[in-house]
């Protein structure tokens, strides 16, 4: 069995005096995608957030691709090839698109900027239409597309996704889930948050579900059935695909 590429060991965060996971212990596969699952409050952002060093651990261990990166700044865990996209996007809405991917790439070394940013925008052209255009004012659907498209610029070797379809129609989000299947083909692992269960576990190696804060049930995606959904999440949670018109966006 090969070494995982994210090992998340009794992993405890509180927020002062609250506590928001409990001895939370997961492992990422090279090139597997993780389905993170819980109804609102479990602590599927919490954990996001800790793992990619942006709340401090108050317990546990976080070991990625070999290291130890409990505790290290968002930065230097970003530098490692970890990427987080939260919540909202991430993306600055006042900045163009290539400012925006421009401000991705700015750690990253002078000379290989440029090619970076061409490389993103290859896979989402619809920027490459409107280099000037404000970020704001983009629709839903193509402000996740350069959050995807920043993410993508680094090279990750992880990219982790907090409620990536938020908001989104679904068309909209069918293009979402296409491109991060096109990030795991191409050998990127992913860890995704998802309100849309169905959609995110059609995509999932893994999954698992917190209650609470605590791992409530780990398992294969493919085991992850009505019963175990129903128990863990309850159907309000994880209704059966609609065909919806005119949602969101
Ligand atoms: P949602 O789907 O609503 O985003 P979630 O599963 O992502 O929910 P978290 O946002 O991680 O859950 O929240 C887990 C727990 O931690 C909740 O009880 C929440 O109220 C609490 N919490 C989250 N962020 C903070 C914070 N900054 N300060 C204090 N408590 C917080």
């Amino acid at each position: 069995m090969t070494a995982p590429l994210l090992d998340v060991a009794g992993l405890d965060v509180r927020y002062g005096p609250s506590q928001a996971l409990f001895g939370v212990s997961v492992a990422v596969e090279p090139g597997s995608v993780l389905a993170v699952l819980g109804v609102n409050g479990a602590g599927k952002s919490t954990f996001a957030r800790a793992v990619s060093g942006l709340v401090a651990p108050a317990a546990g261990r976080i070991t990625f691709d070999g290291q130890d990166i409990t505790g290290l700044p968002a930065h230097r865990i970003r530098r490692l090839g970890l990427t987080y996209i939260p919540e909202g996007r991430g993306i600055f809405p006042g900045l163009s698109v290539t400012d925006n991917l421009r401000m991705a790439v700015a750690q990253e070394p002078r000379n290989v900027r440029a090619a970076a940013i061409d490389r993103a925008i290859e896979q989402f052209p619809i920027l490459g239409n409107r280099p000037a255009q404000r970020a704001g004012s983009l629709s839903g659907g193509e402000q996740q597309m350069l959050a995807l498209a920043r993410a993508f610029a680094v090279s990750p070797k992880l990219i982790i996704a907090d409620e990536l379809s938020l908001g989104l129609a679904p068309a909209v989000t069918e293009s979402v889930f296409q491109s991060l299947d096109e990030a795991r083909r191409s050998g990127i692992t992913v860890v995704l948050s998802e309100q849309f269960v169905h959609r995110a576990l059609a995509m999932a190696d893994s999954c698992v579900i917190l209650t609470r804060g605590r791992v409530g049930w780990a398992g294969p995606a493919t085991d992850a059935g009505r019963e175990v959904l129903d128990r863990y999440l309850g159907e309000a949670e994880h209704p059966r695909p609609t065909v919806a018109a005119g949602a969101g966006d």
